[in-house]
């Protein structure tokens, strides 16, 4: 009887160092899996626009860590952020995308008919980059040279009164910084 006991009681002890085993061992997998996402998002600019055909950064961040996307589709990163990416995730594909034509590319902006605008406000709290200016109830200005041409503020316009439009480029609004945006606000 003692014998039985003591087969069980070894029995049980070893699954439950089974357990703890195997628990450990998926918790450092998911950490990995975790961390290489984690690092990937915080490379991106957290703006959300969509540009990379993904829902936002993190669903980009994802599907790059799972090896399902290329990793120069973010715009406003760059390729300088592009190439950082695919060193972290190994990532041979490429989508077709020349940031260095791009710096030559009219650019597409938002552009405000002030003539429709309310001054509601909500294309102004939807803008990643804070590229659009005024005080509620009056007319608002989008900045060419801040707005990144997301199309964030098209879809907030309850007057449907913003559209994008080519930039061609001159001196005094070439792009020359195209390689980062800066991030000032952003929900
Ligand atoms: S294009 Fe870049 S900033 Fe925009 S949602 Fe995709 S990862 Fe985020
Ligand atoms: S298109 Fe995007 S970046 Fe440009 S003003 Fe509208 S919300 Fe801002
Ligand atoms: S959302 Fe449209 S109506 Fe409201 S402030 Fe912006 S441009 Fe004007």
């Amino acid at each position: 009887m003692m014998n039985e006991i003591y087969f069980i009681g070894g029995l049980a002890l070893i699954l439950v160092v089974l357990g703890i085993i195997l628990s450990v061992l998926a918790n450092l997998a998911d950490n990995k899996a975790d961390s290489a996402e984690k690092r990937i998002e915080n490379l991106l600019p957290g703006i959300n626009c969509g540009q990379c055909g993904y829902p936002g950064c993190q669903a980009y961040a994802k599907a790059l860590s799972e090896g399902k996307a290329a990793a120069n589709l973010c715009r406003p990163a760059g390729s300088d952020v592009a190439k950082q990416l695919a060193e972290i995730t190994g990532s041979t594909k490429s989508a077709d995308v020349d940031y260095e034509e791009q710096l030559f590319t009219p650019r597409l902006v938002a552009y405000i008919h002030e003539n429709m605008c309310t001054g509601c406000g909500k294309c102004k709290r939807k803008c990643p980059v804070d590229a659009i200016s005024g005080v509620l109830k009056q007319g608002h200005v989008v900045n060419p040279n801040e707005c990144i041409g997301c199309d964030e503020c098209i879809k907030a316009c309850p007057e449907k009164c913003i559209e994008l439009i080519r930039l061609e480029h001159n001196l005094s609004h070439f792009n020359w910084n195209i390689h980062s945006v800066q991030i000032k606000n952003g929900n």
